[in-house]
């Protein structure tokens, strides 16, 4: 972007600007131990957005079998990121209100219909992530919000001439040396918003995405289009094989699945316009655009849609195999956790990260008493089956947000990020008392039980180690103690570092 063009939108006073309610669910969202209570106190704040979420949490679209009665109840129904993007989406359609009428209605009409479109791109291309999608498809604009305010009339009056949007972008390019997308991802790290979305809209006019979450983002301004192409026939047929050809190129949707996303544009796209205050498009107007998708489709695209979507699917499975073998590579073979060098990766970034925040970090070694003799009564092939069940074990009682690793032979190592010692300590401890007490193997009819000794160490308010191999010795240090006092133990690391 250049600088003339980065000063006027930071002096610009009327920029879009999310209210403080707003700010504040943005922050929530992102604090991963938030409680809706928070967030329901935060919202409660605004009179005017309680009793919009009370209606939208009765909507057909996010509807629960029960009627919702209050806001904390809306909230559930809703969650954390459903709330933001309304909340964002009201205050949004209210900034500028009044300026530039046109341009603004047919910009925040490409939003809106863009928000719905990429949250069902999302579900036909088997991502999870329908309200953040949504979110990122309505905020995809949001340059051109902040260019129709600092620049006024003269932009209005491209965005209202502008044939579609691919001529808006080439106009944009000429004029200012960027485009929308470029000011849309300026605003978004104004806003401080999360990276996930910073990026969407940053790339969302970009050719191609290097996500199938911006890729959908991207795709939805497309199908947005031919919403906005008017009544001119032909337009809207070239806006629908656009349309249909990115999301088959970017997302591997063959045609039945473009059409099956057309039939569910034409029946929520009412009350998504409702939900933002946006006129709805005359029904007339919305049958021909069926139709159309169904004519125009079959008849002159229906190979190239395929043959595209066929492509991206080859390319997909392509990398999910890649993906399924470089985590092979990362895993021990014979129990499926992570093997050492994978641990050492992992585990240096935790540590990093905790040093940094100044959050806890435990660590547990964990080595299997008498193993040899395991090995030594019942042969190989009975300890490596107890290798397995134990690492299976181990799994089952750590949160999905620790890590376990076999170190070697039969010691492991469980991390337990943003833990103290006492915590760990009882972890750890639950874990002996409960593994100890379960079969690791059937030998002849009789149940073999294995006991450990760990040995703990925290990176965290009583001692900080300078590197991560300080914190392993430590541990290691632990372990031996364990060892000498007689075994089937854990003993945390003496206080110093
Ligand atoms: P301690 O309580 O002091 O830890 O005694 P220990 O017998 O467990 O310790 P030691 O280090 O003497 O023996 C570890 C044994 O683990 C020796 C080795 O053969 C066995 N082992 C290491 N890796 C494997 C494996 O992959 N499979 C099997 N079956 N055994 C293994
Ligand atoms: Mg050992
Ligand atoms: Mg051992």
């Amino acid at each position: 972007m250049r600088p003339e063009l980065e000063t006027q939108l930071l002096n610009c006073r009327n920029l879009p600007s999310p209210p403080g309610v707003a700010l504040r669910i943005i922050e929530l969202a992102q604090d991963p131990d938030v409680v809706m209570a928070t967030a329901a106190d935060t919202i409660g704040l605004d009179a005017a957005l309680s009793a919009r979420m009370l209606r939208i949490a009765n909507s057909p679209l996010y509807a629960s079998r029960r009627r919702v009665e209050n806001l904390s109840q809306a909230l559930t129904v809703l969650g954390l990121n459903a709330t933001l993007t309304l909340a964002l989406g009201f205050s949004l359609a209210q900034c500028g209100q009044g300026s530039h009428p046109v341009a603004r209605e047919r910009v925040w009409r490409r939003s809106v219909t863009a928000a719905l479109a990429s949250r069902l791109l999302g579900q036909h291309a088997g991502l999870r992530k329908a309200e953040e999608l949504m979110l990122a498809g309505l905020l995809q604009d949001i340059g051109m919000l902040a260019l129709l305010e600092v620049l006024g009339e003269d932009y209005a009056r491209l965005v209202e001439r502008a044939a579609d949007n691919a001529e808006l972008l080439a106009a944009e390019r000429e004029w200012l040396g960027c485009d929308h997308a470029t000011v849309g991802g300026w605003l978004a790290r104004q806003w401080n918003l999360p990276a996930l979305l910073r990026e969407a809209i940053l790339e969302s006019e970009a050719p191609a995405s290097d996500t199938p979450f911006n890729a959908c983002v991207a795709v939805s301004g497309h199908v947005a289009d031919i919403w906005l192409a008017g009544a001119d026939a032909s337009r809207s047929e070239h806006a629908h094989r656009d349309a249909a050809m990115q999301a088959a190129t970017r997302l591997g949707l063959d045609y039945a699945s473009y059409l099956a996303l057309t039939e569910e544009m034409v029946s929520a796209l009412p009350e998504v316009c409702a939900m933002f205050d946006v006129p709805p498009a005359p029904p007339a107007r919305i049958q021909a655009l069926l139709d159309q998708a169904r004519e125009l489709l079959v008849v002159r695209n229906l190979r190239e849609i395929q043959e595209a979507a066929r492509a991206r699917k080859e390319a997909d499975e392509h990398e999910d195999r890649a993906r399924r073998l470089a985590e092979e590579v990362r895993r021990d073979p014979l129990t499926g956790v992570y093997n050492r060098s994978q641990l050492e990766e992992v585990l240096e970034k935790e540590f990093d990260a905790a040093t940094r925040h100044g959050w806890p970090l435990s660590i547990a070694f964990i080595d299997l008493d008498d193993f040899k003799q395991v090995n030594d009564r019942w042969g190989h092939l009975v300890g490596d089956e107890v290798l397995r069940n134990f690492a299976k074990a181990l799994l089952r009682h750590v949160r999905s947000s620790d890590i376990v690793a076999r170190y070697g032979g039969e010691e492991f190592l469980v991390v337990l990020p943003g833990i103290g010692e006492e915590a760990a300590a009882q972890v750890v401890r639950r874990i002996l008392s409960e593994v100890s007490g379960v079969a690791m193997a059937d030998v002849g009819g009789q149940p073999l039980h294995i006991t450990f000794s760990a040995g703990l160490a925290t990176q965290g308010a009583l001692e900080q180690f300078r590197h991560v191999d300080d914190l392993l010795r430590a541990a290691d240090e632990a372990l031996y103690g364990a060892k000498r006092e007689g075994r089937n133990r854990v003993s945390v690391g003496a206080v110093g570092g």
